[in-house]
């Protein structure tokens, strides 16, 4: 039977990496590698340039029947006057909500190529592979209250609320287990629970969780050592597990090991469906739309085809066709080929439809 994609663009320079993630599909159902059909639809400014909201009920609806959403980038200086409800990443923001996505998976891969263009030193990040597993959907970002008060003596007052609920740490620390299952077999546990509550509790379930896979060595680790570890001596760590503003911080910092934002992935992750075992996921590169370079031809496709391939990892347990991708873009970067963004002495700068050919021909190869 075949998979079911849905295909979401963007603005920018979305449109343009998207189009090398087409290039791709297209070639792996000629070659008989796969058996995706895909359908497209508009996010962000471009969808509210069209019917006035971030995204369409009728795009959300086939967001919602998909196997997979692919997601570019949305946002651009044409819409900064947009109202917030409207503004583009509210489309982003719904397609979280409504997929219930809440695990987010941010992987840190120095390809051995790029180790040079770390802030850190070659030895510290080359082979890099860590996996930080976000939880996104709770936290301190949308616990009540969250308000501002006027104190009515010239003072204010401000506040956010970090709440968790078991189940919560629960289902993300599961998602960290299964996935060190699948790599290096240790998780870190990153919270506060010296100073928080929360974190407390974070612990005490993710102990628990951790009696449910005993192959799995576990560790317990202070977010803020975890920060001074990642830039001391990243390759301690397989897969951090921590909560979304944590993760926030740290999978930002964990992304700066590997070079530019142009090579980024990441994956968003709902719960498995109880009769299907399949989870709604939606993948995107980390970056935003790149307003500066959009319709240049000069944007990095690699995040995009990055994320394409922990769609097939994850969603279509393809593994070793992600493999086989990821392995190209290594390839491509090996042969001396780099977009602007990632452009160093002595190698050859292409622009992103060069690149997105140079990845299939390497797996065509
Ligand atoms: P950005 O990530 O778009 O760009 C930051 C810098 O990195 C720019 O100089 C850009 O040219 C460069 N860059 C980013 N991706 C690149 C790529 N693939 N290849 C080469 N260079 C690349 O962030 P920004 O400039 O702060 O934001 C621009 C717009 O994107 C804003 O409207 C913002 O709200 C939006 N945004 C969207 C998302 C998303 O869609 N998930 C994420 C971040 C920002």
């Amino acid at each position: 039977m075949s998979e079911k994609l849905f295909l979401l663009p963007g603005d920018g320079i979305g449109t343009e990496i998207m189009a090398e993630v087409v290039k791709l599909i297209d070639w792996l159902n000629a070659k008989g590698k796969t058996d995706f059909t895909y359908d497209s639809g508009l996010v962000g400014g471009c969808a509210y340039d069209v019917c006035g909201e971030a995204i369409s009920e009728a795009d959300m609806e086939k967001a919602l029947a998909a196997d997979a959403v692919i997601f570019g980038a949305v946002g651009g200086p044409k819409w900064d006057d947009v109202t917030y409800e409207q503004r583009p990443e509210a489309g982003l923001l719904r397609l979280r909500k409504d997929l219930q996505l809440f695990a987010n998976l941010r992987p840190a891969i120095c390809y051995p190529a790029l180790a040079d263009a770390s802030a850190l030193k070659r030895e510290l990040v080359e082979g890099l592979d860590i996996l930080i597993v976000r939880e996104l959907t709770g936290g301190v970002y949308f616990g009540e209250p969250k308000e501002i008060t006027d104190l009515g003596n010239g003072q204010k007052r401000a506040v956010d609320t970090q709440v968790y609920e078991s189940y919560e740490i629960d289902r993300i620390c599961r998602v960290a287990f299964d996935l060190a299952r699948t790599r290096g077999k240790l998780v870190h546990s990153a919270d506060k629970k010296n100073v928080m509550k929360s974190g407390v509790l974070w612990d005490e379930v993710a102990h628990q969780v951790a009696k449910d896979y005993t192959d799995v060595t576990f560790q317990h680790i202070l977010a803020d050592n975890c920060a001074m570890q990642l830039v001391r001596n990243p390759k301690q760590f397989d897969v951090i597990v921590t909560d979304n503003l944590f993760g926030d911080i740290l999978s930002d910092a964990a992304a700066m090991l590997t070079g530019s934002l142009g090579m980024l992935p990441s994956a968003s992750l709902g719960a498995p469906d109880a009769a299907t075992g399949k989870r709604k996921a939606l993948y995107e590169p980390v970056h935003g739309s790149a307003p500066d370079i959009a319709g240049k031809g000069v944007a990095n496709p690699i995040a995009m085809v990055a994320s394409f391939a922990m769609a097939l990892r994850y969603s279509f347990n393809m593994v070793e066709l992600a493999d086989q991708v990821e392995a190209a873009i290594a390839g491509v970067l090996g042969d001396g080929l780099r977009s602007a963004d990632i452009m160093q002495d002595g190698c050859r700068q292409v622009g992103t439809e060069e690149m997105g050919a140079a990845i299939i021909a390497k797996l065509d190869a």
